[in-house]
């Protein structure tokens, strides 16, 4: 079925188009294209492997204060933010992306431009993103848009891997107020609108025997390597339904060191990163996987019958499943500012960004793409891969997109905030 976008939200969109400000301020957004991609590139060069955000957090305050905003500072948490402050009279909005990577220290070579392209570790997810607010934050002060509401900018910590989305979960928590709605911005097709929490959780699994000689304790103890290895052959075998989406994967396996080439370890343990988008599902799945790795240690325990593999689990990551409704305000909002751009937006099913940690407060949330396609078509760039890479062709619009979908939930002149008038 096509989406429809209410009357009511397309005339908010006009509105916001002809205000005075925001007019000038998406015009200076185009103009700013070649200081916010150099920005890109500096910041790319400042590695922030997740936990190890602060240099870039801290450049990222300075340009945060260089834009203007006000009561720019870092949380506990590492988080950098700042505030374009308003009238007081419309819903706080957040816009955010995140300042870490999953690239250890070293890894970014200095950033490369060819073909319409930058290249390095990082340089679209989501360097890109903080690159975006900081275009989108000088536009705003520049041109003196005056939305309804505060506008929060913020660069969050520990996005990626087992960070968790600690850094906005923690700022969400913490932020005096509240936030009444939340746009992340993150490495994907400008067209591409997440409105939904794909649940995941990531967990270790430790396996804990006596441990000995390989050949002098051989038969005397059980293995809990070998007892690891078993529950990976079963949770290998799972089959998981395709729809709603379910997913799992051994991504680590520790065990032994190069010291004990000869022994039987006393301690093993796997990781694994499992994700449904639907919680019943996920819930079901995680107990298959207690029930594999409960097996696995009752194997490896009798076939020797002389020792006991004992297990426990520790939960790293734990993001709830979540969704929306697709025609919340918000939503048709980001979809009505992508059409009236001339792009076809498509709602993704599931989603694993920081907006995840939105919707579980039950804050609206979406998470919005940073990649502009001339010709409609997917720019794959690579994320997470020493190969990754960012088209700058037309990067301007997703700043544009941005600064019109935050205008409309924060309200701007006098058109009020679409979140409050839809209620
Ligand atoms: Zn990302």
């Amino acid at each position: 079925m096509e989406y429809t976008v209410r009357p009511l939200v397309t005339q908010a969109l006009e509105r916001v188009l002809s205000n005075p400000e925001a007019a000038r301020a998406c015009q200076w957004i185009e103009e700013d294209q070649e200081r916010c991609v150099a920005e890109q590139i500096e910041l790319t060069q400042l590695e922030a492997p997740t936990f190890h955000e602060q240099t870039r957090a801290l450049a990222f305050v300075a340009k945060l204060r260089a834009a203007g905003l006000t009561g720019v500072t870092l949380d506990t948490e590492g988080n950098a933010f700042g505030v374009l402050k308003s009238r007081g009279e419309g819903p706080r909005v957040l816009v955010e992306a995140h300042l870490d990577t999953v690239f250890p220290v070293g890894s970014v070579p200095p950033v490369a431009k060819r073909d319409g392209f930058l290249f390095a570790p990082g340089v679209s997810d989501n360097t890109r993103g903080l690159a975006m607010l900081l275009s989108m934050a000088r536009a705003m002060t520049e041109c003196r848009v005056r939305p309804r509401g505060d506008v929060v900018f913020l660069g969050s910590t520990r996005e990626e891997g087992i960070g968790g989305m600690e850094g906005i979960r923690a700022f969400l928590r913490q932020y005096p107020g509240g936030i009444d709605a939340s746009l992340s911005i993150d490495s994907d097709s400008i067209a591409n609108i997440i409105y939904e929490a794909t649940g995941f959780r990531t967990a270790e699994y430790i396996f804990h025997g006596t441990g000995g000689h390989a050949f002098g304790a051989f038969g005397q103890v059980s293995q809990p390597l070998h007892a690891a290895g078993r529950a990976v052959a079963k949770i290998a075998d799972f089959q998981v339904p395709e729809s709603p989406r379910t997913t799992f994967c051994v991504s680590n396996v520790h065990g032994g060191n190069d010291a004990g080439v000869h022994a039987i370890p006393p301690v093993a343990s796997i990781k694994i990163n499992y994700r449904s988008n639907d919680p019943g599902q996920l819930r079901i799945l995680e107990s298959r996987i207690d029930a594999a790795v409960e097996a696995a240690c009752a194997e490896e325990t009798a076939r020797w019958q002389r020792d006991t593999v004992t297990w426990e689990k520790k939960i790293y990551c734990d993001i709830p499943a979540g969704t929306q409704d697709v025609h919340m305000p918000m939503a048709e909002g980001l979809y009505a500012v992508l059409a009236r751009m001339g792009m076809r937006p498509v709602f993704r099913r599931g989603g694993a960004t920081n907006a995840s940690i939105a919707i579980a407060m039950g804050i609206p949330a979406l998470c919005m793409g940073s990649h502009y396609s001339p010709d409609g078509k997917a720019i794959p760039t690579f994320d997470h891969t020493l190969n990754e890479r960012f088209p700058i062709e037309g990067a301007y619009k997703g700043v544009q997109a941005a600064l019109l979908t935050t205008l409309l939930c924060a309200g701007v002149g006098d058109q009020p905030s679409i979140l409050e008038a839809a209620k």
